[in-house]
Parts: structure tokens; C-alpha cells; sequence
């Protein structure tokens, strides 16, 4: 899948739509969730054009890796999630219900979140 220069994540990067911003380095941008699913919901993207994490896992160099990650345990930490806990995970392509064709990180915190996922059975 190629990357689409007007999904919405990416007019966030370049500025063209606002987004409340909760940190900034020279990999990643995190930003509060405009739906927030959690008392804390806050989303970590990469400042690179990676359609999703098949995408950025196969593409993205060891550097933009590395700073992804690494910005979303800083965020953790400047939300005050680190000692409480917190949840981090990234919808991918059809099954993992991606809307956004910009790979991203939700982080979600700031109350208990339960079991990961209700058990869902194969379809035959
Ligand atoms: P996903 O299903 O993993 O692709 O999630 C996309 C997320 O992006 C959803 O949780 C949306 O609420 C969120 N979202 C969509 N547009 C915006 C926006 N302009 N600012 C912040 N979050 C957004």
C-alpha cells in the first residue's frame, strides 16, 4: 500500500491541521487522541511516511526505530504513567482495525484497562 500524503496524520505533521501536542523529537510526534478511549489516550507517530507497522518494521531505519520507541516511554513517563502502568499498541491494516494509514502507537493509561482483548474465536 502506498503512502497517502493526505491522510490526516500527516497534515498534522506538516501543520496543516491543529492537534494537542504532548511531545515532540526529532523521530516522533505524540499527541492527545481526539476520541480518547482512556482517561489518558495519546498517540505516537513516526515523523517518517510509513503506511503502517508492517510498513516502518520493514522500512524504517534502526535511528527512526529506535526514536519511535523511545518516545513512547518517554510519553509514558511525562504523562506519570510509568508508575501506575499503561497499555501501548498499534492497530495494523484490516484485521487490526487501522483507520489511519500512518503508523501509530495509542499509549492509554490513567485507570485500570482490563484483559488485553475479549476472546474472539477464528471464522471458518
Ligand atoms: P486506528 O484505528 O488505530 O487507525 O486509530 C486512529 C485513531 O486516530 C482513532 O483513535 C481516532 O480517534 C484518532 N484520530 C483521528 N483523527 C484525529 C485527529 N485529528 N487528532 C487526534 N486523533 C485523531
Amino acid at each position: 500500500m502506498a503512502y497517502d500524503r493526505d491522510n490526516v496524520f500527516a497534515k498534522i505533521l506538516r501543520g496543516e491541521l491543529k492537534c494537542d501536542k504532548v511531545y515532540e523529537d526529532e523521530h516522533a510526534l505524540a499527541f492527545r487522541d481526539i476520541n480518547p478511549l482512556a482517561p489518558v489516550h495519546v498517540l505516537v507517530i513516526p515523523k517518517g511516511e510509513f503506511v503502517s507497522m508492517d510498513d516502518f518494521s520493514t522500512n524504517a531505519s534502526p535511528e527512526q526505530i529506535a526514536g519511535l520507541f523511545r518516545a513512547v516511554g518517554e510519553v509514558a513517563r511525562r504523562l506519570g504513567l510509568d508508575g501506575s502502568g499503561y497499555r501501548f499498541l498499534a492497530n495494523t491494516g484490516a484485521h487490526g482495525h487501522q483507520e489511519v494509514a500512518h503508523f501509530h502507537v495509542h499509549v492509554f493509561g490513567g485507570a485500570p484497562l482490563g484483559r488485553m482483548l475479549s476472546k474472539i474465536e477464528a471464522k471458518t
